[in-house]
């Protein structure tokens, strides 16, 4: 693990302030929405984010420093990190809130747009190798007629006359002075005069669009897939996201174990005994692949052979993980007249005594 100071480029003296400053400034820069599918920019976001955690808190932060990384452990949540991106942000919502969406003027938080979520459904095939999907989506987007601003063509939002723009109202509550939402403007310190007639003064409208959504190679049943900014939009604020849970089809060839695939190949005990060569299927050309494989001489029930690096690509990385196929030794269930005699000659051969149907203790079975 790298310094936690050094991630953050800061130095050892760093009061709160410059730790933050340093982090909203990586943070911003690998921020995921940003720089989506980048493993290595989330991977950079995650690690800033796991040593803010621990140097903006006071205690672990001396800790730190005194033992380095031995005097977080056991510590709550110290030198964890972050295994996804939507722990920080449920971490720290609240600083993104302030930095991200947040106005110079006034403290305002700024609206997003509510996410979405839809289903989609993949071949086998195509969650092994990736694809492309059109799908519908019905969500609100920025009107064009009024630009998303809500107000008539022309005309403009002033500035709320009850808050005077800034969103909040401070009213006396006792000897208190509470500061609440404005109620006129609902916070954004802006009023309308002459509503857009298309969204009635919204800034959105409701648009059923294709869009197209890439699937990278490698995918599972149950995954999520986000992109960003494709959910809702609001007026005044950012777009939600859109998730897309992927519903993967199975295919009884091919049993998915991670990155590893297991393929169950039937053959004869003769075949088996005496050894050869055996098709298989690949994932190659669309899982639907063929190769040849050589079968040892005297391969037993369940003995696996295995294909290194032809399994299931990685999400997002380089390589593949292994294909595992395991023989399924076959036994006739009915023999011809002739394949009989053979069998039991062979049986004579190898000193087994199958002369009479007997069972365990020489009793004889009915
Ligand atoms: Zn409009
Ligand atoms: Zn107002």
């Amino acid at each position: 693990m790298r310094d936690l100071y050094e991630v953050l480029g800061v130095d050892r003296q760093a009061n709160a302030s410059d730790l933050k400053k340093a982090y909203y400034k990586l943070a911003k820069q690998f921020h995921p929405d940003h720089n989506p599918n980048d493993k290595a920019a989330e991977d950079k976001f995650k690690e800033a984010s796991a040593a803010y955690q621990i140097l903006s808190d006071d205690d672990q932060r001396a800790r730190y420093d005194r033992f380095g990384f031995d005097g977080l452990r056991g510590s709550n949540g110290g030198g964890a990190g972050f295994s996804n991106v939507d722990d920080i942000f449920s971490a720290f919502g609240d600083l993104f809130g302030d930095f991200f969406g947040g106005r110079a003027s006034g403290g305002r938080r700024q609206a997003r747009g509510a996410d979405l979520r839809l289903d989609l459904s993949l071949t086998f095939a195509e969650a092994v190798w990736g694809t492309t999907k059109e799908v519908n989506v019905t969500r609100d987007v920025g009107c064009a007629t009024c630009k998303a601003t809500g107000a008539a063509p022309g005309s403009k939002s002033e500035s709320c006359g009850t808050c005077k723009g800034k969103g909040q109202v401070v009213h006396a509550q006792g000897f208190f002075m509470v500061q609440t939402t404005c109620p006129h403007c609902r916070g954004s310190g802006q009023q309308i005069k002459d509503p857009c007639t298309d969204c009635r003064g919204r800034g959105t409208r409701p648009e059923t669009s294709t869009l197209s959504v890439s699937v990278p190679s490698g995918v599972d049943d149950g995954q999520t897939l986000r992109l960003a900014g494709k959910g809702e939009a609001i007026a005044g604020g950012a777009a939600g996201h859109l998730y897309v849970v992927l519903h993967v089809q199975g295919d009884e060839r091919f049993k998915r174990d991670n990155e590893d695939v297991l393929t169950e190949i039937p053959v004869s005990f003769i075949k088996a005994a005496l050894g050869g060569e055996i098709e298989i299927y690949t994932l190659e050309d669309s899982c639907n692949g063929t190769a040849t494989v050589k079968l040892e001489p005297g391969t037993q029930p369940g003995d696996v052979l295995v294909r290194r690096g032809q399994g299931i690509p990685r999400v997002g990385e380089a390589g593949r993980g292994d294909q595992v196929i395991q023989f399924k030794v076959e036994i006739p269930k009915k023999l011809t007249t002739r394949q009989e005699e053979l069998m039991r000659a062979l049986a004579e051969e190898l000193g087994e005594n199958v002369k009479e149907k007997r069972g365990l203790f020489g009793r004889k079975k009915s």
